[in-house]
């Protein structure tokens, strides 16, 4: 392929991209704001409340209609603000995906951003770009173009000089260089996104399954209304007050702020991580990211630094060392001269099959652009001398099943790759084995590199030309691995995470590198990815072990790999860059794909994307999607326990027979809902990762379990209810209230208002309990959530208001408590301190009896 324009001025193209505008895709239009909040207040819920608000205007209890309302309206516009928040953390993420389009700018090959690219550009386009602009093929080196996404046909078109490609569809195969006709929202895409951008995106897994959640806690609020009005009615209350109760009792068990709070500590838990380099293209794949149990991941650029450089040449003639710094052209190159001679002919060989890559010198730095192993092969040229004038050529360019590249030129065919792909293909390969052997020992990766002179016809397929070659030689390859893969290897193996490394490259080599990063597991298994059984259940057993090397694999490997663990009960994140490695990616439950060196097609079908490459970048995510699923269970927890507080007021008086005054109003509930447990519910949201977030396996699954229904229901629930319970009848007995009598108004305000100070002190202590499941409020650190100390002030702030601050008193029917009420309000704290402390203790001892792995997560 050769490109013999210059390509446009970087003047020419700035007036361009001036007129024409970005190369963006207009934007989807958005829902006007105004509409989303109408939404929020039209909802199932709302419409229940707005049903029983004008129910309770017909019988005669205004106060409460408004109050209600106010409850709907409110609520709309917080789930509105957090959606809205979450839909532009959203948006900004999306915007930090990089896609980048390599041109030619004034001569030279430039890496541009996308939407920089204007007509008359020239594109060039590499096995797995997108292509991000219609245009015309110039040249092109078995181009293969998959188009369904614009037609749905499956099969990819071979497009040759002077037909089109369009923008959004994948180069599957090959290279080419396009001339842009047509950017933006000119392009052929754009037309057909305009009819598609309308469809609203399908409810998350995650959101399924809490909505599902709040129905049934809603349909049950609703049925214990129901029965709360029967028993109401047959104790001869008026129909009116029946209904109250009625109300009351749904509307304290109806979850109002859970959605939307679920739905901003996701958006948040997204943007932590895109502050620490991982992108979440999907928020429900912050919490499958934590609920992962086995990763496997690349090695180059993901254990190791992707920043290569020759160490060692061996060569039919003699072997060659080099020592230099990063990708400078000078080096100490040790050998004899015969050695370095044929270390020329070899490295001008290798640098002809990559002619894309290249260095930089920018700044007194030396930058690689491009591949770094190609890279590398450039820098190792410059060091040695070599500097070929480029030449007519045809390229059959790398691919990742072949394992090779090559290059027909007037000079010859030269070929690089794996050698043990391309030492076949040679007529003599003597002592080669021997050497490779020994360099992948050192943990370098082996390439080979051969050539021929030219014949007829080698420039029809790689399959003519890729034969009969002269080896020159093979070169060593070095990639250090990343500094802190080692403490995030440890940290995954603490919290029950098996990690097997996925390569294409030497099984030695791979072994080599997964021992220095200390993943190589107690069994040092490494197979290669041609021996792994057929079987999909025998290839589940045989890697379903911790620090497992696959090498040599192929990206169908990695599908099947992804696959068979997840028969095993797995959540699997698997890493990709490739173009091939699109199905593998999308079939893990986590798919990955490498921000700054993977390809574009790897990045869409991924669910997280490492702006970074680094292993570390993953360990992080998984740490912030584990500490996000906690919180939801905390401010799910939370939630649940004031339930049972709202509600045991309604159930003890029912079974009293109504001889037991009602210990707090129906507006009191509302006023604890909406009131004093929102800012805790959201802090506990906001509860950052600890050092117990990686310690112990996941419970995967449901988000509401066992332990934590028994936990809000069985400890934290009673122990509240009782409490607040206590302090209501203590001040009324105490202000000569007698079991069966009705009693003064004025004295049954201060008793309610001793009830709902209990339950907002209650809340208070149930907050700082939920931040753990296992250790005692004490032992939380509690200036760990800075946010919750702020949540509780403003919370005990609202509660001085609703009981001080006129009209509320009277509205919501409690007063001021006495000293003695105060007292017994406050108790309730070390009482839900002391009984959450109790039940941990006991389930502690259960738990020490396990061993560490085994244990459930604790927090
Ligand atoms: P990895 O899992 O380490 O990223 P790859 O699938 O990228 O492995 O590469 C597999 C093997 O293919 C490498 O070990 C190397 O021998 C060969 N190879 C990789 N890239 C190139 C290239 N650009 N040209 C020639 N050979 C290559
Ligand atoms: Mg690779």
């Amino acid at each position: 392929m050769t490109v013999a324009t210059t390509g446009l001025s970087s003047a020419e193209a700035a007036r361009r991209l001036h007129d024409d505008g970005p190369n963006e895709l207009p934007q989807a239009r958005r829902r006007h704001p105004l509409l989303l909040l109408v939404e929020q207040l039209v909802h199932f819920f709302a419409l229940m409340l707005w049903a029983a608000a004008v129910l309770a205007y017909i019988a005669g209890m205004p106060a409460l209609a408004v109050a209600i309302a106010v409850v709907v309206v409110l609520n709309g516009a917080f789930a509105f603000a957090q959606e809205y928040r979450a839909d532009r953390a959203a948006q900004r993420l999306r915007d930090l995906m990089p896609l980048r389009a390599t041109v030619h700018r004034d001569g030279h090959l430039r890496q541009i951003d996308a939407s920089e690219l204007v007509a008359g550009d020239e594109l060039l386009l590499e096995p797995g770009a997108r292509v991000c602009a219609d245009g015309e093929v110039l040249t092109a080196a078995g181009l293969a173009v998959d188009e369904s996404m614009l037609t749905g046909e499956s099969v990819p078109t071979r497009p040759v000089a002077g037909q089109q490609v369009y923008a959004g569809t994948y180069v599957t195969e090959g290279e080419a260089a396009v001339l842009v006709t047509a950017t933006g929202g000119h392009t052929k895409l754009a037309g057909i996104a305009a009819l598609t951008q309308e469809a609203k995106p399908p409810r998350s897994p995650l959101a399924t399954q809490l909505h599902k959640v709040v129905v049934v806690v809603a349909v049950l609020a609703v049925v214990m209304g129901a029965v709360f009005f029967g028993i109401a009615v047959l104790l001869g209350l008026p129909l009116a007050e029946g209904f109250l109760f009625a109300i009351g009792v749904t509307v304290a068990l109806v979850p109002e702020g859970l959605l939307p709070t679920v739905t901003l500590s996701l958006a948040r838990a997204a943007q932590n991580m895109a502050a620490r380099n991982a992108l979440v293209r999907k928020l429900d794949a912050v919490e499958t990211l934590g609920a992962t149990t086995f990763i496997c991941t690349d090695k180059t650029g993901t254990l190791t630094r992707n920043e290569m450089s020759v160490v060692h040449v061996w060569t039919t003639r003699g072997e060659v060392t080099v020592h230099g710094t990063g990708y400078e052209p000078t080096a100490t190159v040790s050998g004899s001269p015969q050695a370095i001679e044929q270390v020329r002919e070899l490295a001008s060989s290798a640098k002809r099959c990559s002619p894309v890559a290249h260095v930089l010198h920018q700044d007194d730095r030396w930058l690689p652009v491009g591949d770094p192993m190609e890279v590398a092969l450039h820098v190792l040229a410059a060091r040695v001398g070599v500097d070929n004038p480029s030449a007519d050529s045809v390229r059959f360019p790398f691919d990742p099943r072949r394992r090779r590249s090559s290059i027909v030129d007037p000079d010859g065919v030269h070929v690089t790759g794996a050698p043990e792909t391309v030492l076949p293909l040679c007529v003599s390969a003597q002592g080669a084995e021997d050497a490779i052997a020994a360099l992948a020992q050192r943990g370098l990766r082996v390439l080979a590199v051969a050539r021929r002179p030219a014949r007829p016809g080698d420039e029809e397929s790689w399959q003519h030309a890729e034969q009969d070659l002269e080896l020159l030689g093979l070169v060593g390859l070095q990639d250090p691995p990343r500094d802190d893969v080692k403490e995030a290897i440890a940290s995954c193996r603490s919290a029950g995470i098996r990690i097997a490394m996925i390569t294409g490259d030497h099984p030695s080599t791979a072994r080599a590198i997964a021992e220095q990063v200390g993943l190589l597991g107690p069994d040092r298994l490494v197979v290669e990815g041609a021996a792994l059984p057929a079987d999909p259940d025998e290839l589940g057993a045989l890697l379903d072990h911790d620090g497992v090397v696959v090498a040599r694999v192929t990206p169908a490997d990695k599908l099947r790999i992804a696959m068979a663990l997840q028969r095993r009960g797995h959540v699997v994140a698997m890493t990709g860059d490739g173009v091939n490695d699109g199905p593998a990616l999308r079939a893990a439950d986590v798919g990955i794909a490498m921000g700054s060196s993977g390809t574009d097609v790897a990045r869409e079908a991924a669910d997280l994307v490492l702006l970074d490459d680094h292993f570390g970048t993953i360990v992080a995510a998984v740490e912030q999607g584990r500490a996000t699923f906690a919180n939801i269970r905390r401010f799910l927890t939370y939630h649940l326990t004031d339930n049972v507080a709202e509600l045991t007021p309604f159930v003890v008086w029912a079974l009293s027979g109504g001889s037991i005054p009602l210990a707090i109003t129906v507006l009191q509930v509302l006023a604890l809902d909406i009131g004093t447990d929102l800012l805790p519910a959201l802090a506990l949201g906001a509860e950052p990762p600890n050092k117990h977030t990686m310690r112990g396996k996941l419970r995967t699954g449901s988000l509401v379990d066992g332990s934590l229904l028994r936990r809000a229901f069985g400890v934290l629930g009673p122990a509240e209810a009782l409490m607040s319970m206590l302090a209501f009848l203590i001040v009324l007995v105490a202000g000569g209230w007698r079991l069966g009598e009705a009693p003064d108004a004025a004295l049954l305000a201060t008793a309610s208002g001793t009830a709902f100070a209990a339950i907002v002190f209650g809340q208070l202590a149930n907050a700082y309990a939920c931040r753990s499941v296992s250790r005692p409020v004490w032992r939380t650190g509690l200036r760990g959530n800075r946010l919750l100390l702020w949540a509780v002030a403003f919370e005990l702030a609202v509660l001085v208001v609703f009981l001080f601050v006129p009209p509320l008193p009277e509205l919501l029917g409690g007063h001021g408590p006495s000293a003695l009420g105060w007292a017994l309000a406050a108790a309730t704290v070390p009482v839900v301190v002391l009984a959450d402390a109790a039940v941990k203790g006991v389930l502690a001892r259960r738990l020490r009896s396990l061993h560490p792995a085994q244990r459930p997560l604790t927090r």
